[in-house]
């Protein structure tokens, strides 16, 4: 789950990493002169709370020195639509600006801290050319860049911290400031479970190191050790995602139409690629979990459903602690509770399998049964499209 800025340096504030005077968040332009208030004397920056970086760019981070352009650049902001190089060709709308202090820039650097997969490691990356997207600097000038991995069990050592300032080239008076941000930065990365904490611009201020943007993101898996994240509705997850996270049940949405309702993170993905092999897209990806008890599935079918792109459900499940006729009961009681609508074809495999086979082909729910996920796959992609 990706973080808004404004709770990103909120988590940065809390560890006592130095950004700049903070207003608050407007929504409503009545609350703009408290919010300048609170930060006091200007310059102010207005900065749109979108998740996507490039904001700069696209004009939705605006530095004023007066509040009546101040006032004007909030009504620009609000409600409008920002569409940076991160947004991937959509344009996402601005329903909050933050409100802060501008700094005095001399000098902006790079500063992020990833999962170093290949090493089983995180790693702190800094570079001298802070602003610019690390992958652009990555392409056109890799040796202004430096990776250090470290343990997160033990944390950032403070000779690494050293090693990465001073190939920043700050003056050594800068150093132990800038190794106390590394090192703070490095904890909350590891005890909030993070996959990515990224600084940039860190800006060099005669006021000392300031975290000008931050951009925090949680890993989804971790949340159960942080409550209050948890508990937070994921801003990027569509109605269907919230609901399914509410149920327990992993389901991403997709732009196809075949709805797919699958046993195991394994088989679910097994079965979006031979819909596709069969000539298909899939609507979502859908793991109910080891136990596809009618209650589940009950739940599965009405999330699938809520799409309304869907054009026929693909239900694949292997009955291995299960059995198959369990399931297979548990599906036909699920199928008198919710109305359909569209055409269903069943692929059981497993224990008890034959059982499970004459109850669906006994029922007049007007199920298809099919012998093999090719078989399956076929029948779907081909009622669909009827
Ligand atoms: P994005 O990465 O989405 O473009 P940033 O928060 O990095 O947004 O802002 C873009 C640029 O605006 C920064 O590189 C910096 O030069 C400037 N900027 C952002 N916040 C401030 C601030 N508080 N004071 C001064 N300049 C700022
Ligand atoms: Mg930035």
């Amino acid at each position: 789950m990706k973080l808004l800025e404004y709770e990103a340096k909120s988590l940065l504030q809390s560890r006592g990493i130095p950004t700049p005077v903070q207003g608050g968040v407007v929504r409503r332009p009545q609350d703009l002169a408290p919010a300048l208030k609170r930060v006091g004397k200007g310059p102010w920056v207005l900065k749109a709370q979108v998740l996507a970086g490039g904001r700069g760019k696209a004009g939705g981070v605006k530095i004023v020195k007066t509040s009546a352009l101040a006032k004007a650049a909030l009504a620009e902001l609000l409600g409008r639509k920002l569409e940076t190089h991160q947004t991937a060709g959509a344009a996402l709308t601005i329903r909050e600006v933050l409100i802060e202090s501008a700094a005095k820039i001399e000098r902006e650097l790079y500063f992020s801290i990833v999962v170093d997969r290949r090493e089983g490691l995180a790693a702190v990356i800094v570079s001298s050319q802070g602003g610019v997207e690390i992958e652009s600097t990555a392409q056109e000038r890799p040796e202004a860049i430096l990776k250090l991995s470290f343990d997160p069990d033990s944390g950032l050592p403070d000779f690494k911290a050293r090693r990465l300032g001073f190939f920043l080239g700050l003056p050594p008076e800068r150093i132990p400031a800038f190794v106390s941000f590394a090192r703070s930065c490095a904890k909350l990365f590891c005890e909030m479970d993070l996959s990515l904490l990224e600084v940039n611009p860190l800006a060099l201020t005669p006021k000392g190191l300031v975290a000008l943007d931050a951009k925090v993101v949680l890993d989804d898996n971790a949340l159960y050790r942080h409550p209050d994240f948890q508990k937070k509705a994921d801003p990027e997850a569509s109605p269907a995602e919230r609901e399914a996270k509410k149920a327990g049940l992993s389901y991403i949405g997709l732009d196809g139409d075949i709805g797919c309702l699958v046993n195991g993170a394994g088989l679910a993905m097994a079965t979006m690629d031979t819909i596709a092999l069969a000539g298909g897209r899939p609507a979502n990806f859908l793991d109910v979990g080891g136990s596809a008890d009618e209650k589940r599935v009950v739940e599965a079918f009405r999330i699938i459903l809520r799409d309304s792109k869907v054009r026929g459900i693909l239900v694949n499940i292997f009955g291995g602690i299960v059995k198959c006729d369990m399931i297979a009961s548990g599906l036909l009681k699920a199928m008198a509770r919710v109305k359909l609508g569209v055409p269903l074809v069943v692929r059981l495999e497993g224990t008890n399998v034959e059982e499970a086979k004459k109850m669906l082909s006994e029922s007049e729910l007007g199920l298809v049964p099919a012998d093999g996920l090719w078989d399956a796959a076929q029948k779907i992609v081909s009622l669909s499209r009827k």
